[in-house]
């Protein structure tokens, strides 16, 4: 199947790791131009030289947490070209009882799992819907519709995106312009590593037997009873970025092995 992306222009943000850096890599399979994305230069290069071989990155190095820098990456990209697809990708999940997070934390969540995808959606949207062309494409999580106690701040940020994509869904109503949101559940990376490891801790358990039984014990309804792979997100987001998902609007498209019990 021709998913038609080669020479479109995307971003990727927080791909200098995990889902983010497979979701660039399968999106340079496909023929894209990709913009690597992260907080430090050096990891930036880093991602950068690795791929280059597979076509065409760029590199921006940018707190996406931070409107001013966000401000910065929005501008250098308006220099490479016309923004094809935005992967908001960069997002945290820390491990903390709902009595012990701050105000200051709520915060932070919020700047940087929620307003880095505004900010973004902010400036490209309106320069996509008058191309007529476009996707934009918020990754969430199931723990934005299966809410976890010692991660509520995570899932009301999920929550939020899952609720900024459709609205801005129906912003773009009548365009080209799709806007989804991706639903991941437990799929191992960098991030996930750090968040299990708390957990295990957290409930003064061994590591290892903790990673082994979590399906088993914490997850009992997941289908797959296995973690998901960060190439089997990245594809889907891949596929929702295509000309062949064009009838895919306001979607939330879980990728979490059926841990979500729900029929739709
Ligand atoms: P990760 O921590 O392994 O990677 C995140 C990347 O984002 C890193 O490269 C990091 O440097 C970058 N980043 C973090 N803050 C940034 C910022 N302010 N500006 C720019 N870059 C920043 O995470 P992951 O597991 O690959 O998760 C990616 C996305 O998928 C997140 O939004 C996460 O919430 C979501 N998700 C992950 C899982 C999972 O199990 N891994 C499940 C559901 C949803």
């Amino acid at each position: 199947m021709d998913l038609q992306l080669k020479d479109k222009l995307v971003l990727v943000t927080g791909s200098t790791s995990g889902i983010g850096k497979a979701t660039a890599v399968s999106f340079l399979k496909e023929g894209a131009k990709v913009i690597i994305n992260g907080r430090s230069e050096e990891n930036v290069t880093k991602v950068v030289e690795e791929l280059s071989t597979m076509g065409t990155v760029y590199g921006i190095r940018a707190d996406v947490s931070i409107k001013e820098e966000t401000d910065d990456l929005i501008s250098k990209i308006d220099e490479i070209g016309d923004l094809d697809a935005l992967v908001n990708n960069t997002g945290v999940f820390t491990v903390k009882p709902f009595t012990e997070v701050t105000d200051e934390e709520w915060l932070e969540y919020y700047q940087i799992n929620v307003m880095s995808a505004v900010r973004l959606s902010r400036a490209f949207l309106p320069k996509m819907m008058e191309r007529n062309q476009g996707r934009i494409i918020n990754i969430a999580s199931e723990a934005g519709i299966k809410p976890y106690p010692e991660l509520i701040p995570y899932g009301v940020s999920k929550t939020a995106l899952i609720t900024l994509s459709r609205g801005l869904a129906e912003v773009a109503k009548g365009t080209n312009v799709t806007v989804n949101s991706v639903l991941p559940g437990p799929t191992w990376t960098e991030g996930f590593g750090t968040f299990i490891t708390d957990l295990a801790k957290e409930n003064g358990q061994e590591l290892d037997a903790f990673i082994t039984d979590y399906f088993k014990k914490d997850q009992p309804t997941s289908l797959i009873q296995r973690y998901a792979t960060v190439e089997e997100v990245a594809d889907t987001i891949v596929f929702l970025a295509s000309e062949k998902a064009s009838a895919i609007n306001g979607a939330a498209q879980k990728v979490e092995g059926g841990i979500i019990q729900h029929i739709l």
